[in-house]
């Protein structure tokens, strides 16, 4: 019975990390010109127009008043963190039931699932999906919600079935405190999932709400996208928050130093494992409420020194008459 019961947590795991193979039409990659990237095309949506990772442009993002902090629920629960997998793609790790999402621009209340990683290689070397004004950090995590509980199978047919929220994490000398040794002791059970296929359960008592530390859950980008895996399907409400986790720069560097892509200890290291960024096309990209005085400086307040620079020019033009 154990073994079923683990068996369906990973299945559940593969297919909400995108790596079923099973589910495409073939394997897919990162880091190989055989299925990489711009391979996808041939998988599910992942050549249609509303993709996702994208570079947030924020003085194009539209101010919405109505985007308030996000509610979160159970995620001072260290308890819900259940399983860390390598799944050859990314690090998964399994969440329990009792973790929930909501707040306004969400249709429903959203049930956490499962948290995974992307990484570039090394603290030097970004590894985030999305960017902010053409800036990528150097890692980003998602945690992956359905809506009201559904399946992810149902979710994948509705057109907002599934909320993601998107953190960065910057490796920083400057990282200290709790956050900083949340970080640190989460990445320890990196050693035990070094082979592709190898899963454990988790031995922190490290909680979300501890990963993400006081990041400001007020200031964030809102968007319609896809899943940034195959098949890419288009049923994701983006939550990309602003702020990044400062985080020790041997946490970051542990990742790609620990992780590898084949089920063999000795094989190539994984890294780089994010797609790049997709077109915007006819979308839009909301600004939460609290990112206003920020939107409103840079748009409507003309800057001091254009207005002096106004007036002096009226000046010339008086003295010239
Ligand atoms: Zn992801």
């Amino acid at each position: 019975m154990a073994l079923t019961r683990v068996q369906g947590i990973f299945t559940m795991a593969l297919l909400l990390s995108g790596t079923c193979y099973a589910a495409v039409e073939g394997p897919w990659c990162y880091n190989d010109n055989r299925c990489g990237p711009p391979t996808w095309v041939s998988h599910g949506h992942c050549g249609d127009s509303r993709q996702s990772p994208i570079d947030i442009n924020t003085t194009e993002a539209v101010f919405n008043s109505s985007l308030g902090p996000v509610t979160l629920s159970g995620y001072d629960d260290y308890r819900k963190l259940r399983e860390i997998k390598n799944t050859g793609k990314t690090v998964y790790v399994k969440l329990k039931d009792g973790l929930f999402l909501s707040g306004n621009g969400l249709p429903d209340v959203y049930k956490a699932k499962a948290l995974h990683f992307h990484w570039g290689n090394g603290a030097s070397k970004p590894g985030s999906e999305h960017c902010i004004d053409g800036r990528q950090y150097s890692m980003e995590f998602h945690i992956v919600h359905t809506r009201n509980n559904m399946s992810l199978s149902d979710a994948l047919d509705d057109p907002q079935g599934i909320a993601v929220l998107a953190f960065f994490v910057q490796a920083s000398k400057s990282a200290k405190g709790k956050t900083a040794k949340a970080w640190e002791s989460f990445s320890k059970n990196l050693l035990r999932i070094i082979k592709k296929g190898s899963d454990s359960e988790l031995k922190s008592t490290v909680s979300l709400q501890d990963l993400i530390g006081s990041t400001n859950l007020a200031h964030y980008y809102r968007y319609s996208g896809s899943l940034t895996t195959p098949n890419c399907n288009e049923v994701v409400i983006w939550t990309v928050f602003v702020e990044p986790i400062l985080v020790p720069r041997k946490v970051v560097a542990f990742f790609p130093f620990c992780i590898r892509s084949t089920d063999s200890s000795s094989g190539p290291r994984l890294n780089n494992n994010f797609r790049p960024l997709q077109g915007l096309h006819n979308r839009m990209v909301e600004a939460s409420a609290f990112l206003k005085p920020r939107l409103a400086t840079s748009r409507a307040s003309p800057p001091v020194a254009f207005i002096l620079l106004l007036l002096g020019i009226s000046a010339l033009g008086v003295l010239l008459l």
